[in-house]
């Protein structure tokens, strides 16, 4: 798009809501097309005040401290994607009868001709993890990718090239929450992938059927694949709502022997029995199981995805394999942290829903549990009733705490449980301590909250990272 070029968007009044690093590179992306931008955010901190100042300079008007209103003339409004669908600025937006769209909409509508096809991902849990499976099979293959989305560099940056380093790309890798897909009404993938559904973030959608709409979103239009879990009939639903292109395929995965059109696992081997010629008959090895890291169950399904979007896409069975082991989980994924007197100590902060935290628990046994914090609204009945016999111990913490003792209460009363009340900055030591002190050795304590870390961290990271340091103060404390 060379500059000067009159566009759709030259002199068009949006509004961009929050100046967060998404509304930034939307206002940015926006302006430069000749768009009137205003930016609107709650806030107005120092921090704030310093990013008007930068948009400022750019001609882009920032209006601080008022989120509510909609800024008059206003044609479009640009979301971020933490704004929920209930926020006033989008009822008046409603009422004026303007559109409202999310960054990845306008990512979409900014493509350039000839622009990069797009394998998407979403679920309410391994998307990140999948996505950049997914983008390690596609480099191993040789193509030029990333892995945009949810993750990385803003998804606008990436398609307009405003990031030199995402110029001429074959195709991308989008990791898209259901925030994104309930804004990107018009967004049409090559292939795209719903891992699993579960409840979250109900307090941003509603209602499970809400939700459930906007991840099944990703489906439409699709021209090669629909890729869905076979143990989770909700997202093989989606599939057969979607309106997709003719001759697009229904694309399962599964952790057991894979049917036709499926891929699958059989004898420690992942089978690909969907992108093979005579598929009644044929199947293809991809990868063995030992090429997934960590090879948890959960992850070897997460794997299974990426390998179908990549051979949907062309990819051939050996570099999925290259891809996989090339491949290395985001920190606070299930990662080790130290043994400490013969008890292994396992991050996985980024479970931040019961669903997440169910998959980790499934992967250790016996298991001294640490988990609280905000609830979004969940409940744990079928989180602790499953989980309730590999649990040596349960040490609780954070805000909604209670929901989670009172869940073992009813279905694990047998399982020994501390609460922790304190929520200062050592309170992650204390429930370190106490966990250690439930575990025998040979256990695992586990970190996987099933819940958001906001009420006592910055993020789920700094919720990890305080974990970690627990653990190398106990480890340094017995040694
Ligand atoms: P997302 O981007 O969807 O949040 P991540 O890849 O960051 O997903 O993983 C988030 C958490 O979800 C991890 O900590 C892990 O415990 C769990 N997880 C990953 N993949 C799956 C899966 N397929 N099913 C259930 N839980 C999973």
């Amino acid at each position: 798009m060379g500059s000067g070029q009159v566009t759709a968007w030259n002199g068009k009044n949006i509004t961009v809501a929050g100046l967060g690093v998404s509304g930034i590179s939307a206002a940015r992306a926006l302006a430069g097309l000749g768009a009137v931008v205003t930016v609107v955010d709650g806030g107005d901190s120092e921090g704030h005040r310093a990013r008007a100042a930068e948009l400022g300079e750019l001609g882009i008007s920032v209006r601080l401290g008022d989120a509510d209103a909609l800024p008059e003339g206003t044609e479009l409004v640009v979301t971020s994607p933490g704004w929920k669908p209930g926020s006033p600025l989008f009822a008046a937006a409603a009422a004026a009868g303007v559109d409202v769209v999310g960054d990845v909409e306008i990512a979409w509508r900014l493509r350039g001709e000839n622009a990069a096809p797009w394998l998407a991902i979403t679920g309410t849990n391994g998307k990140t993890t999948t996505t950049q499976m997914l983008a390690s099979i596609l480099r191993a293959a040789g193509l030029r990718t990333a892995a945009v989305g949810n993750i990385g560099t803003p998804i606008i940056d990436v398609v307009t090239g405003a990031d030199p380093e995402y110029r001429d790309l074959d195709v991308l890798a989008v990791e898209l929450s259901s925030y994104q897909l309930h804004w990107a009404p018009s967004v049409r993938a090559h292939s795209a992938a719903v891992l699993n559904l579960a409840p979250d973030h109900l307090d941003w959608h509603g209602t499970m059927e809400a939700y459930a709409a906007d991840k099944g979103r990703i489906y439409e239009g699709n021209t090669v694949a629909c890729v869905y879990n076979v143990a989770d009939q909700a997202t093989e639903d989606l599939v057969v709502e979607a309106d997709v292109e003719e001759g697009c395929r229904a694309i399962g995965f599964t952790l057991g022997a894979p049917g036709p059109s499926m891929l699958g696992v059989v004898d420690g081997i992942l089978i690909d029995r969907a992108f093979v010629e005579n598929r009644q008959k044929n199947a293809q090895e991809l990868a063995e199981v030992s090429d997934v890291d960590p090879p948890a169950p959960h992850n070897i399904a997460n794997a299974l995805a990426a390998a179908a979007l990549a051979r949907a896409f062309g990819v051939p069975p050996r570099a999925v394999r290259d891809g996989l082991r090339a491949f290395r989980p985001d920190a606070h994924r299930i990662a080790h942290v130290d043994e400490v007197d013969g008890v292994t100590y396992i991050d996985d902060s980024k479970a931040t829903n019961t669903h997440a935290a169910e998959a980790s628990l499934a992967a250790y046994e016996p298991v001294v549990w640490i988990a609280g914090g905000l609830a979004k609204g969940a409940t744990f009945d079928e989180l602790v009733t499953r989980s309730a016999k590999r649990l040596r111990g349960a040490v609780l913490i954070g805000a909604d705490r209670a929901l989670i003792r009172d869940a073992l209460a009813r279905h694990a009363p047998e399982v020994p449980v501390v609460e922790l009340e304190r929520t200062d900055t050592g309170a992650m030591l204390a429930a370190v301590r106490e966990a250690a002190r439930l575990a025998e050795p040979g256990d695992t304590v586990l970190l996987a909250p099933a819940c958001a870390s906001m009420d006592m961290f910055a993020n789920y990271n700094k919720r990890g990272d305080a974990f970690a340091d627990a653990v190398r103060e106990l480890a340094a404390a017995g040694a």
